[in-house]
């Protein structure tokens, strides 16, 4: 078990491309090696290395920095005297209340809440099988993570905020808030999270456990 968790090779296992159906045989993978279909040369499998530590630690970073991202102020704006401070959430509220609802429900689902979510959810998973703790629905977590990833889009918000940036700038007075920091590193952590992160793996070793 300690083997595993630090990158060392898996047992072959019987796998059907999710391309095109053709089964196969996973080859045991070292620390930083795929396995690619032999028809179609889909990626079936990745052993990203560094066990299950390094996404821990990743994700719990990534939890942090979201939520210093969401509490502290994203830009201050100062137009004659007058000072606004933008948050995430409070990007959301001022789309909604200029009538943009649909606008706003887009930037809170990628932006805040598909993240949160993801990050909960791997953080969930991973620590019942580090741990060995039989916690519910562990399976149904895993499966939300592969179905919430498409709607995180973080690097979209932050092209958005770059693009207004230098547009506002020629209108206002702008001050950059703590926000904005936690947030480029969360883009930049949670992708590293995701990289370090192999779901295939993750489900391999949930099969022999009894966790829901
Ligand atoms: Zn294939």
């Amino acid at each position: 078990m300690k083997q595993r968790e630090r990158g060392a090779p898996f047992r072959a296992e019987l796998t059907a491309c999710h391309e095109c159906d053709e089964l196969q045989r996973i080859p045991a993978l070292e620390a930083g090696q795929a396995a690619r279909c032999r028809i179609c040369q889909a990626l079936l499998l990745r052993n990203p290395g560094g066990g299950l530590d390094r996404p821990l630690a990743l994700f719990l970073s990534a939890l942090i920095l979201l939520l210093l991202a969401n509490i502290f102020p994203f830009m201050t704006l100062e137009i004659q005297g007058q000072q606004e401070i933008t948050t995430i959430l409070g990007t959301s509220q001022v789309l909604y209340h200029a009538g943009m609802g649909a606008l706003a429900v887009v930037v809170f689902l990628t932006s805040i809440l598909a993240p949160a979510l993801i990050i909960s959810c791997a953080l969930y998973v991973l620590l019942a099988i580090r741990f060995n703790v039989s916690l519910p629905a562990v399976r149904m977590a895993l499966s939300w993570i592969s179905h919430l990833k498409p709607w995180v889009m973080l690097d979209v918000y932050m092209l958005g905020v770059l693009v207004a940036f230098v547009k506002l700038d020629k209108m206002a007075s702008l001050h950059i808030g703590l926000s904005l920091f936690a947030f480029i590193g969360l883009i930049i952590l949670s992708t590293a999270a995701m990289a370090a992160f192999e779901p295939q793996l993750l489900w391999r070793r949930l099969a022999g456990k009894r966790f829901t």
